[in-house]
């Protein structure tokens, strides 16, 4: 493979202190970051200088840490805005992670706006947490529920759209990026068709936003939920983006602090946007930390990223494609999807390729990754799962694919 020329990975991987350690007398091969990335020395360090020099509550102190904090805090809404092309910092509401994103949006959009017959439109290769709120949703609404069907190699099954979609679609909510089959799904083209039935689109983006330049003006999406720890950033903190039209109009998701303009004692008149949707203490040096993991990928660039995870998941298709008996899921073209590869290998069960790799130094994750109905789609229980990042190089790839065949010969 042709040496990565984007950006100097070397470097950048010693930023990461992390990786500098030995697994089971092996190098740390990190090949998980789907599911949580890992973090560079400046997001410690902002996190760390947050908590030793000006930790104090937002919003509330006319005190100098507490300005600070808050300066910090609602400057990292804006690098946030500025990241995904938001129209203002008004439409960031700061949330736990996507999962509390979306559930924000079911509560509160779909307690609002959803009746009994309704329809939501969903796909089968969503995570759980864009899957639960839904039915939850749809229990409490008398909705109904519908999903968006795959084809053999992964993909949306786009003809079904224009047979669900109807005017009693009042919401269509579909992963940017699958965290299994690695298929980025053409977002815009499913936003226009859902917007000209009338329906709202809900995007996950929790495998996009970390990987890829993600704008919601090209997306045209409505809202858009993602985690903080998936892109550099701490947990404890994530986004979801609205339209503004569309927030303003929607009641609160939690009730308290914060989140009010006057409390009576029998009822409460509620804050503007994003306030409205932020009860209590936030994660604040966790949102400032966020802040400074964005500018972290800015100084790389996210054209950049992309282009070196296309690099890295060809090369890996290459590679896995030639291991014996190994079964990959999603497209097998790097143009069409992410680098996210599950497979199962032929005699192994997808825990023990794990724990073998694991043996070898190569950290990957094996299960049904939030992802029940779509494994029982692939008709597989499990899948081992290796999920590449900005700071993975070819050569751990290689000891990916070597741990592979050592798997499949100790149980031939
Ligand atoms: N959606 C997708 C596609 C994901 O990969 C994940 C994380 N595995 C989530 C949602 C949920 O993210 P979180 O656990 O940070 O809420």
């Amino acid at each position: 493979m042709s040496q990565l020329t984007q950006f100097d990975v070397l470097a950048l991987r010693r930023e990461f202190p992390i990786l500098q350690q030995e697994v089971n007398g092996h190098r740390l091969a990190f090949l998980d970051s789907a599911a949580s990335s890992q973090k560079p020395r400046h997001v410690i360090d902002c996190l760390e200088d947050y908590y030793r020099r000006y930790n104090a509550n937002v919003h509330r102190g006319v005190y100098k840490l507490s300005e600070e904090a808050t300066f910090a805090f609602e400057r990292a809404r804006g690098k946030v805005a500025r990241f995904i092309g938001a129209a203002s910092p008004r439409e960031v509401v700061f949330t736990r992670n996507t999962t509390e994103a979306l559930n924000l949006v079911a509560q509160s959009w779909g307690g609002a706006n959803l009746k009994p017959g309704d329809r939501i439109l969903l796909t089968l290769m969503e995570h759980h947490s864009n899957i639960v709120p839904w039915q939850m949703l749809a229990q409490r609404s008398g909705a109904v529920l519908d999903y968006i069907g795959l084809d053999g190699a992964g993909r949306l099954a786009l003809e079904q759209l224009d047979q669900k979609l109807d005017e009693r679609t009042k919401l269509v909510a579909v992963a940017h990026q699958s965290n299994v089959l690695g298929t980025i799904n053409p977002v815009a083209q499913i936003a226009a068709r859902a917007h000209a039935v009338g329906a709202v689109v809900v995007v996950d983006g929790a495998q996009s936003v970390p990987h890829m330049p993600v704008d919601v003006k090209n997306l045209g999406c409505d809202f858009l939920a993602f985690s903080g720890h998936k892109m550099c950033g701490p947990t404890g903190i994530g986004v979801l983006w609205g339209r503004r039209s569309l927030l303003e109009a929607m009641p609160p998701f939690l009730g308290g602090g914060s989140m009010i303009k006057v409390v009576e004692l029998e009822q409460s008149s509620y804050a503007d946007i994003p306030a409205r949707f932020e009860a209590g203490t936030p994660a604040i040096g966790e949102a400032i930390a966020l802040g400074e993991a964005i500018d972290f990928l800015d100084s790389i660039g996210m054209e950049a990223i992309f282009q070196h995870e296309l690099e890295l998941t060809s090369y890996a298709l290459e590679r896995l494609g030639a291991v014996e008996g190994l079964q990959l899921y999603g497209p097998d073209s790097a143009t069409e999807r992410g680098g996210s590869l599950s497979f199962t290998l032929e005699h192994v069960h997808p825990h023990d390729v794990a724990s073998i790799l694991d043996g070898v130094g190569v950290a990957v994750r094996a299960g049904h990754h939030c992802t029940q109905p779509l494994h029982r789609h692939l008709n597989v229980p499990a899948t081992t799962r290796a999920s590449f990042y900005i700071y993975n190089l070819p050569e751990e790839i290689d000891r990916l694919a070597a741990g592979l065949d050592k798997a499949r010969k100790l149980f031939m």
